[in-house]
């Protein structure tokens, strides 16, 4: 009777945070996250309960038929769920399909050739696997697809290990006690579907936390990069920056401050647009030409900003002039498709070394005053706040 109840509180459960599931992805939109297909995960499995309540005793029925089918096809859909909430496109309804038409023949192939017993212990049996590799999968994953959800995965992981073992001791018991191991006053069945439901009531709030989670990172990313470019914008330049800080210590970084030459002219001549797609060519060649942990960023209009982490000043100034060339000989098509090219060039203001977020605001000034000083010798060229006190010092095609 206990166990009856559980069961019952528990198919409630499935079936509210299956709802939930479907108002949270009808809100989600666009990218689901997978939500839409842990709520079906959820119905399934609610279903089946529902069908378990209602068939009356274990045996060979429709309702067990149909019971066995969706409790086995459930862990199948939660993992194209996992699957999509990760980003990596998963088919569904026709796997789905296909698993469930196969695994009704082979429930009619073994009831028929091994009996009751060998039907209920195939399903325990394959669902222990079942769950079980998803576990590992969900503890592998910390090391690739989820290192930003270390401590959840391995929650994850122990919970869902937790219902592949008591399905293999299920399993075990059919084998040796026959039916008699699935009455409903046996204690191991007052364990096994206690734990389910304290599953369902816990996985559920779990799950939600790593959609809020991967939401609100999305939204602090998005905050953080210029939408054309998809470079840093200034504020995650100032986060990125202090990050890099707070974890490396103090190392002394450059700042340069790159301004595409005549940019207006770009526009006046071939269009926004044309302009727009020069930026965003600017921002590909720093990404190539920077370092891998160097920031990249665009800070406004034509200017971006470069900031080279644990650099001596003569490297800083080299990349600097690397980056000139770079932009200088790059091409852009003036119209999409055609073959006209645009070419453009850029003056860099390299600052004096800084070590910490303090001096970022000063590196900005004097990095400004070099580029102004670059611009005023004719453009093109490489300016650095601590080597050229006069205009003439900066030239093309030279680090001054
Ligand atoms: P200088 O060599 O002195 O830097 O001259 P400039 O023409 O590059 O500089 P100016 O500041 O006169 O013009 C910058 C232009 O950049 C004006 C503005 O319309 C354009 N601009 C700003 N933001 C964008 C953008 O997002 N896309 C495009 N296509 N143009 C932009
Ligand atoms: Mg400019
Ligand atoms: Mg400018």
């Amino acid at each position: 009777m206990v166990a009856t109840v559980i069961v019952a509180i528990l198919c409630l459960h499935l079936l509210c945070f299956g709802a939930m599931f479907l108002l949270f992805s009808s809100r989600l939109r666009g990218r689901k996250l997978g939500m839409d297909v842990l709520a079906l995960g959820n119905f399934m499995l609610g279903t089946a309960y529902v069908l378990q309540l209602l068939g009356g005793p274990p045996g060979w029925s429709l309702a067990s038929v149909i019971n066995h089918t969706l409790t086995l096809c459930t862990p199948a859909v939660y993992f194209v769920g996992a699957m999509r909430f990760f980003g990596r496109p998963a088919p569904l309804l026709r796997p789905l399909l296909v698993m469930a038409l196969a695994y009704t023949a082979a429930q009619a192939a073994v009831q028929w050739g091994l009996g009751t017993v060998a039907r209920y212990a195939m399903l325990s049996g394959l669902s222990a696997l079942i769950f079980i590799a998803m576990a590992a999968t969900a503890a592998q994953g910390v090391r690739s697809f989820a290192r930003d959800l270390r401590a959840e995965m391995l929650f994850f992981a122990v919970l869902i290990g937790g219902i592949g073992m008591l399905n293999a001791w299920k399993c075990a018991k059919l084998l040796t006690d026959g039916m008699a191991a699935l009455g409903m006053e046996q204690r191991f069945q007052l364990v096994f579907y206690g734990y389910m439901s304290v599953l369902a009531v816990v996985l559920a709030p779990a799950v939600i936390w790593l959609v809020l989670r991967r939401l609100t990172d999305d939204l602090r990313e998005t905050a953080a990069r210029d939408p054309l470019t998809g470079l840093l914008n200034r504020r995650g330049m100032t986060d990125a920056l202090e990050a890099h800080l707070r974890t490396r210590g103090a190392d002394t970084a450059h700042l340069l401050l790159v301004d595409v030459d005549h940019f207006k002219r770009v526009n006046d001549t071939h269009g926004h647009k044309a302009g727009d797609r020069v930026l965003c060519r600017v921002a590909e060649v720093m990404r190539a030409t920077l370092r891998h942990h160097d920031l990249a960023c665009r800070t406004g209009g034509e200017e971006f900003v470069a900031i080279c982490l644990a650099t001596r000043t003569d490297d800083a100034l080299q990349l600097a002039e690397r980056l000139r060339a770079a932009i200088q000989s790059m091409t852009v098509s003036a119209v999409a498709d055609s073959d006209v090219p645009i070419r453009c060039t850029a003056t860099i203001g390299v600052s004096d070394a800084f070590t910490d977020a303090d001096g970022l605001d000063r590196a900005m000034q004097q990095a400004d005053e070099a580029l102004y000083r670059g611009k005023a010798a004719g453009r093109n060229r490489v300016c650095s706040a601590a080597r050229a006190p006069d205009a003439a010092a900066c030239a093309v095609g030279a680090a001054a």
